[in-house]
Parts: structure tokens; C-alpha cells; sequence
């Protein structure tokens, strides 16, 4: 890597972190850069916390090393928590405190300036729920105080887990534009999701994991480019026949579908202009793939290959054998 040191925010090196026989990270080496918006994604039970939690200090690794904004973290350092925010999937509240009274409470923990407790409600949005019950808040906004908490000493690298769990649609977008914003103010994000839409619309890039192991690493949009994964044209049933369709070149696969015909293909340039001198492109519509797609074939392949460990295939850097359908 060419990347300056003072440009990397987290730099874990070989990591590695066993439960008895369970290998929960096995050998992950990842770089986060300053600023960037860094998602990690992947199925229950794949590592994510066990890996985040190292990286944040919380957890030591059995080998490898973590170093964050310069520092190693572990043994634990001190001098390190005020510059990193930390929200978990269970964050604690004080009870019986209002909004403002739990956020100032923390900030005083981290010793923040007095009007830093206001200055973080208005930047989540709950300035009008400032002396609300913590109790009494709604999910969203309970999820937002959480955010808060992890902000209200102005860390430069924030670690967040799941922050949009739990939320209806509403909600998450209005989260989603919360982190559009702390990544405009030049903060760097940590996060991880399962809603694989909101990490191709936030993240700069993310790691996917699968079963402890890094597999695949890249921008959202470089990952399904390197997938190959065709682009579907859906026509009006009834306009072309599949076999006139299938004979398109360029067209890898046509089949009727719910109402539509599906044209399959990898130079969707090439078969719209077809299509467009055979019938016309009225009511065509155009269905690019998704780093949900990568993800489902990536931990899709990777069941498969657990399910047939007795093979001791490696995980593949990207995809395995192109989808047969
Ligand atoms: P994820 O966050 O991706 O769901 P985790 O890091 O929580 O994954 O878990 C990775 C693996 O390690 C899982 O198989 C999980 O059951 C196991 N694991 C996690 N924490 C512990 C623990 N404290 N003790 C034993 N096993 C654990």
C-alpha cells in the first residue's frame, strides 16, 4: 500500500481470535483510511463484533495487532478513549435521566465542554426531545441518543454497531442523512449493517465478511463490477417472444418472469439498442446488480463450502465458480 501512515486511522495486521475451537477472526489484515466511511458486513456468527470490539480496544486478539490513530490497543490505552466514540448494539442508558441529562453525564465522563450535550442533540435531532425520558423516547430516537453518546466528546474515529437495527424505513433514512453529515465533518466510520442497501449507499468501502475471514474487500461499486453480475432488462410480457429474445447477441438468458420478460446481460448498450429496433424501449425497465447480490453469492458460496468442509477448500478471494443459472 502507498497510503501514508498519517492517512490510516485503524491498521489491524494478521488478527486472530479463537472461543475454544471456534475461530471467530482468522487472520483478517485491514486498513481504514482517515475520513473514510468504512462498512463490515457479513452473516450472524461471522466475526464482525469479535473484530470491532478488538479494534476498539475492548477485546485483546490472541495474535496479530490492531493500531488506531497511530496507537497499538492493548493493553488498553487510555489516552486513546477520548479520541474514538464507541456505540454497541446494547448501549446502556442512565435510567431515569432525560435526554440531555444521560448525554451530559457522559460528556462530563469525557470530561467535553459544558455545551457539548446541546451542541450533540441538535446534531442527531433531538433537541425537542431534550428533556424527554430516556424511557419514554421512541426507538429511532433512543437509537439516536446512542449515536449521540458516541459523538458528544467530538472522537475522530467512530466505531458504530448496527445503528440502524431496529428501525422503520423512515427512520433509517433520516439516520442514513445523520451519517452523511458526520462523514462530511471529516469523521471516520466504522460501522457495520446488514442492510446491505444503506452500505452501497454510505460506505466508501467495506469488508465482507465470512467465517472469520476477509472475503472480498473493495468500494461498493468495484465489487459488483468485479462481479460480472449481468444487468436484467425486464420488458412487458407478451411484446417478444423468449426466443426471438434469446437470440439478441449479447443476450445471456431470457425467461418470462411475473408479468415480464428478463433479459439477462453483460452489454446492456449493445441489446437496448436490439431491442429498440425491434419493438421500442416503452415500459423497459433497467435492473443493475447490488452489492446485495455480491453478498449473497459470496456468503452464499461460502455455506456451501462450509457445508462440504470435508473438501478444506480456501474461501476464494472473490467468487467462486460463476453462478450456473
Ligand atoms: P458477528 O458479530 O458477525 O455476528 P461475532 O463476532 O459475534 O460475529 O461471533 C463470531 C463467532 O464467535 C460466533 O460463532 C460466535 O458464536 C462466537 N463468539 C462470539 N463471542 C463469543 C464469546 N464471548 N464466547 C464464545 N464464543 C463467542
Amino acid at each position: 500500500m502507498t497510503t501514508d501512515r498519517n492517512e490510516i486511522a485503524i491498521e489491524a495486521t494478521e488478527v486472530c481470535k479463537r472461543y475454544g475451537d471456534r475461530e471467530a477472526v482468522a487472520s483478517v489484515s485491514l486498513e481504514v483510511r482517515r475520513g473514510e466511511f468504512f462498512g463490515l458486513l457479513g452473516p450472524n456468527g461471522a466475526g464482525k463484533s469479535t473484530l470491532i470490539e478488538i479494534m476498539e480496544g475492548l477485546r485483546q486478539a490472541d495474535s496479530g495487532t490492531v493500531r488506531v490513530l497511530g496507537n497499538s490497543t492493548w493493553p488498553r490505552d487510555i489516552a486513546l478513549l477520548p479520541r474514538i466514540g464507541v456505540q454497541t448494539q446494547s448501549s446502556a442508558f442512565f435510567v431515569r435521566q432525560t435526554a440531555h441529562e444521560h448525554l451530559a453525564t457522559v460528556a462530563a465522563l469525557y470530561r467535553a465542554d459544558r455545551i457539548a450535550a446541546d451542541r450533540t442533540l441538535r446534531t442527531v435531532g433531538l433537541t425537542e426531545q431534550r428533556d424527554v425520558l430516556v424511557e419514554n423516547l421512541s426507538g429511532g430516537q433512543r437509537q439516536r441518543l446512542a449515536i449521540a453518546s458516541a459523538l458528544v466528546h467530538d472522537p475522530e474515529l467512530i466505531f458504530l454497531d448496527e445503528p440502524t437495527a431496529a428501525l422503520d424505513p423512515q427512520a433509517r433514512r433520516d439516520l442514513w442523512q445523520l451519517l452523511r453529515q458526520l462523514k462530511k465533518a471529516g469523521r471516520t466510520i466504522v460501522y457495520t449493517t446488514h442492510h446491505l442497501d444503506e452500505a452501497e449507499a454510505l460506505c466508501d468501502r467495506v469488508a465482507i465478511l465470512v467465517a472469520g475471514r476477509i472475503a472480498a474487500l473493495d468500494s461498493p461499486h468495484q465489487l459488483i463490477a468485479a462481479a460480472g453480475a449481468p444487468t436484467r432488462l425486464l420488458l412487458p410480457a407478451g411484446r417478444l417472444n423468449p426466443d426471438e429474445a434469446a437470440a439478441i447477441p449479447g443476450v445471456d438468458r431470457a425467461e418470462e418472469e411475473g408479468g415480464s420478460l428478463v433479459l439477462e446481460t453483460t452489454v446492456s448498450g449493445k441489446v437496448l439498442q436490439a431491442v429498440d429496433a425491434l419493438i421500442g424501449l416503452d415500459g423497459l425497465q433497467s435492473r443493475t446488480a447490488t452489492l446485495e447480490d455480491v453478498y449473497l453469492r459470496l456468503t452464499g458460496a461460502a455455506a456451501l463450502d462450509l457445508a462440504n468442509s470435508d473438501s478444506h477448500t480456501e474461501h476464494p478471494p472473490y467468487f467462486p465458480a460463476k453462478d450456473p443459472a
